[in-house]
């Protein structure tokens, strides 16, 4: 299949996948199945190169040992991580950090069962009840039988040979993918905190720090001091990230805490690490602004739909938003949160 008819089918297919399109840079380390991007120091960003869907992890190859920063979708993408790691050092992996709870960050957790997984107190509360019950997951599932079926009409309406191939191509490679949620069974983190706390590793320092409420109730940030870096997770992009579990109203503080560390790249839980750190400050007025508009829709009894397909958004014009109207899963998350605050 080729990149770019890869990257067009991609497109069509949903944001999340667009993690999978991270160009190659000259320091990119290749695997059979993933991409090790240096960040800097031996920190390094590891992407699948599978074009069926990737969420960012963190290698960390310090002086003896491997610390890992999310464990990928699925138990079977783990294992591919695993084995990838082990194709470029071969010092043991002795930590896993789970960002936050999600599906697609979390998930490949049972295969590390044998070493300490660590994570704030929510992410434990999150994969410890019923995660699988999760709206967020089972929306997962939802997507990747849309996904299918998308594929699926695809190829039946498809006139060109070459391009049916294509598409058959990446239907195998997608259903093995869905088939993979089969054996998924949540591990909790092992060690939890709820503010802080530190590794040394050799002569590295990496702190875990909880930062305040932001895309999940427990989002930890990785920050390396010496390297001027911070792994975010899912709680900053350069642009808004999902907002179905999100704390909208106390989410721009807490990216007012981020800004008070010190760095110079951050590198988010999909997609490219990001240098223009200005992005930050348009994203939480972003929020501020979204939040306050939605709360007077709320406050004049617009309902959730209604206010999802009339909110307006386009004065942000450094923040891609194409219409007028935004998801009904913002909006309702955003409408509990104003009834439900706590
Ligand atoms: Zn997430």
């Amino acid at each position: 299949m080729t990149k770019q008819y890869l990257s067009r089918t991609l497109l069509g297919i949903g944001w999340i996948l667009s993690g999978s399109a991270y160009a190659e840079s000259s320091e990119s380390i290749i695997t059979e199945t993933h991409r090790f991007t240096e960040v800097r120091n031996e920190i390094y960003l590891v992407q699948t190169t599978a074009p069926v869907f990737n969420s960012n992890s963190l290698v960390i190859v310090n002086d003896n040992d491997v610390v890992l920063v999310d464990s990928h979708v699925t138990p079977a993408k783990a294992r591919d991580l695993i084995k990838a790691i082990k194709a470029i050092t071969p010092k043991p992996v002795t930590a896993l950090i789970n960002s936050h709870h999600h599906w697609d960050h979390a998930h490949g957790n049972q295969e590390f069962r044998d070493i300490p997984i660590i994570g704030h107190e929510f992410t434990y509360m999150k994969l410890a009840t019923a995660p699988l019950d999760e709206p967020t997951y089972t929306d997962g599932l939802k997507g990747n039988a849309a996904t299918l079926a998308r594929v699926q009409e695809r190829i039946a309406a498809a006139t060109d040979p070459e391009e049916k191939k294509e598409l058959e191509t990446y239907l195998e490679l997608f259903s093995e993918h869905v088939k993979d949620f089969d054996e998924i069974v949540p591990l909790p983190p092992t060690i939890t905190f709820s503010e802080r706390m530190t590794l040394y590793r050799g002569g590295r320092e990496i702190q875990i720090i909880f930062l305040g409420r932001a895309h999940t109730g427990g989002d930890v940030v990785v920050y390396f001091p010496q390297d001027k870096v911070v792994f975010t997770g899912d709680m900053a992009f350069s642009g808004p990230s999902y907002l179905g579990d999100g704390y909208v109203d106390e989410w721009p503080d807490t990216l007012e805490n981020l800004k008070t560390l010190d760095f110079d790249i951050f590198v988010p839980g999909h997609g490219s690490p990001v240098t223009d750190l200005s992005r930050i400050g348009l994203v939480q007025e972003f929020y501020r602004d979204l939040w306050a508009k939605a709360a007077v829709m709320h406050a004049d009894g617009v309902d959730a739909m209604t206010a999802a397909e009339t909110i307006d958004l386009t004065n942000h014009t450094e923040i891609p938003i194409r219409n007028v109207g935004t998801s009904p899963v913002t909006i309702k998350r955003i409408y509990h949160r104003l009834e439900n605050p706590d």
